[in-house]
C-alpha cells in the first residue's frame, strides 16, 4: 500500500488496446485522445471503452487539447475513468504541459494514460506491419491528490495483459 492508499490495479483488456494502438497510429504525427470509460470494483478498474476525441490543439503535433462541447459530453459520465493521449515521438511520460494542465482533469479522472508511437524514423522505415505494433506501449498514471491537496501523478500498476509484449 502507497502512502496514498490503496491504488487499483488497472485492466485494459486486449480489444481495447489495440483501439488504442490504431488511433494512435493512425492520427500519427498528431497526438490521438480520448477518454477511458469502464468501471472499478473491488480494487481493480477495468478500462472497456476507448473513445476517440478530437484534438483541438492549434499544434497537434505536440500537444493534446480536447474541444469543450465534447468533453462535456463526458467529463460526468458515469463510467469515466481515464483520460488518453498519444505522445507521437515522445516516451509515455507526461510532458511539462501535460502536468501544468493536469488541475483541468484530475477531479474527474482516475487514470491518465499515454501511449507511445516509435520514433518517426522507425515508423517511415517499417520493414513490415507488425513492427509498429511492438513499438506501441502504454504507460498509466494513477491520478491521486499530494498531502498538500494538489493533483498528482503515479504510476499505475497495469495487469499482465496489457503490460505484456503481445507476440
Ligand atoms: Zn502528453
Amino acid at each position: 500500500m502507497s502512502m496514498y492508499g490503496k491504488l487499483p490495479t488497472w485492466i485494459i483488456p486486449p480489444s481495447v488496446f489495440k483501439e488504442l494502438e490504431l488511433d494512435s497510429l493512425a492520427r500519427y504525427p498528431q497526438e490521438a485522445c480520448g477518454v477511458l470509460l469502464g468501471e472499478i470494483k473491488a480494487g481493480t478498474a477495468v478500462i472497456n471503452e476507448y473513445v476517440p476525441l478530437h484534438n483541438a490543439s492549434g499544434q497537434p503535433e505536440r500537444h493534446f487539447a480536447l474541444e469543450p462541447k465534447e468533453w462535456v459530453r463526458y467529463c460526468y459520465h458515469p463510467r469515466l475513468l481515464g483520460l488518453y493521449h498519444s505522445h507521437p515521438s515522445a516516451p509515455p511520460q507526461p510532458s511539462r504541459t501535460d502536468l501544468a494542465e493536469l488541475p483541468l482533469f484530475a477531479g474527474l479522472l482516475h487514470l491518465y494514460a499515454i501511449g507511445s508511437c516509435c520514433p518517426k524514423a522507425t515508423l517511415e522505415n517499417l520493414p513490415e506491419p507488425s513492427a509498429s505494433a511492438a513499438a506501441f506501449m502504454i504507460q498509466g498514471y494513477n491520478v491521486i491528490r499530494d498531502p498538500q491537496g494538489a493533483a498528482a501523478l503515479i504510476e499505475a500498476e497495469l495487469a499482465p495483459s496489457i503490460a505484456e509484449k503481445r507476440s
